[in-house]
């Protein structure tokens, strides 16, 4: 059996460090912000190369408050890929703002920049591109053309954990990249966590204050703000895992690099990677006409596999109410009915992805 994601392994091996961890919050008294937040912040942003992170309760959160530190409100529109995850979406709603998708470069999988302009309407305020399976999106075209308009770009980096966009880590192109540490992300908490990192220190201060109740001083509230802190019981344990971060993303580079010389030359549609690029290789997701036969197939031969996403958010009911054509899209429902995601994690050693591989060559058509 290979399992698609196993998230006990890497946390029985880190067991002593994490318990360590755990146990250095419960002694600190400190059970909301504080010390090892306040820590983590300065080492996340470290990491990403930004002036500011700030952790908050989950990745949804970061990308609702991005857009309301931006001043985001009802009658805007924010750009968002066609082809995501629904969160990316359903942040530009919680604020009452209007999501407008645009269509994905089907080579990547990401928004394509080419699209975008003619997507921008006067009431367009943000680019939101996600760095979908953890491939940076192309930034860019994409900060050119927000520079050419005067709007602002927030990035959703939910699966983008160390990902380089030429040559610089994500964290800080735009004006404010959004994280989850969703514990099934590249770096993950054990529970919900996400973050913020920018390196516009207005931004970064206004969204401080929003997820502590709109209060900078106690029961002095400037804003109606919200409840959205990082605790810190996962701080302790997101500082612990961070250090082995680089070495996950080693050992999904080589599981990736095994998938793309062994499925080659069977018929299946790989991951594109352009130059300049550097994914962290969240999921590796290769495409089939015959998709739904080759999971099913892979299924009863003990390779696990799932499907990132099977429904598009435009083709959701929550989203009916934009009233969009059933034919709207077409490249990001082609996507949704092609894609499937192989075994892929620091769980997997290297045999394991040489076995998964045979199983594909030898169930692929
Ligand atoms: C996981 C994810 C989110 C949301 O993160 P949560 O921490 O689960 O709220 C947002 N966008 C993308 C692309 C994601 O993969």
């Amino acid at each position: 059996m290979i399992p698609f994601l196993d998230l006990k392994t890497p946390h029985i091996e880190l067991r002593a460090e994490l318990d360590a961890a755990i146990a250095r919050v419960l002694d600190s008294g400190w059970y909301i912000l504080g010390p090892e937040v306040e820590a983590f912040e300065t080492e996340w942003a470290g990491y990403c190369g930004a002036n500011h992170a700030v952790g908050l309760a989950n990745g949804l959160d970061a990308l609702i408050l991005a857009l309301r530190a931006l001043g985001v409100s009802p009658g805007d529109e924010v750009i968002v890929p066609s082809n995501t995850y629904i969160a990316t979406w359903l942040a530009v709603s919680a604020v009452g703002a209007k999501p407008v998708p645009v269509e994905p470069d089907p080579a990547t999988h990401n928004i394509d920049p080419a699209r975008i302009e003619a997507a921008i309407t006067s009431r367009t305020k943000v680019l939101l591109p996600v760095h979908l399976y953890g491939q940076p999106a192309d930034l860019d075209p994409i900060l050119a053309i927000a520079r050419r308009h005067g709007l602002a770009v927030v990035e959703d980096a939910a699966q983008a954990h160390g990902a380089r966009y030429k040559g610089c880590r994500i964290g800080a192109h735009g004006d404010v990249v959004c994280w989850s540490f969703y514990p099934g992300k590249n770096l993950g908490a054990l529970g919900d966590g996400g973050a913020v990192t920018t390196n516009r220190g207005d931004l970064a201060e206004k969204i401080q204050v929003l997820r502590n109740y709109g209060s900078r001083v106690k029961y002095v509230n400037e804003v109606q703000g919200v409840n959205s802190r990082l605790d810190p019981l996962q701080a302790a344990v997101l500082r612990v895992k961070l250090a082995h971060l680089d070495a996950w993303t080693e050992r999904r580079k080589s599981i990736a690099a095994i998938y793309a010389e062994g499925l080659a030359s069977i018929g299946l549609i790989l991951p594109h990677v352009p130059d300049g690029v550097d994914p962290a290789w969240h999921l590796y997701v290769v495409r089939s006409t015959e998709r739904d036969a080759l999971q099913a197939r892979l299924t009863a031969a003990g390779v696990g596999t799932l499907i990132h996403y099977p429904i598009p958010p435009h083709r959701q009911e929550a989203y009916a109410g934009l009233g969009l054509a059933p034919d709207a899209l077409p490249i990001a429902r082609n996507l949704a009915g092609e894609v499937l995601s192989l075994p892929m994690g620091p769980h997997l050693s290297e045999s394991q992805a040489l076995d998964a591989l045979d199983a594909i060559k030898s169930y692929a058509l």
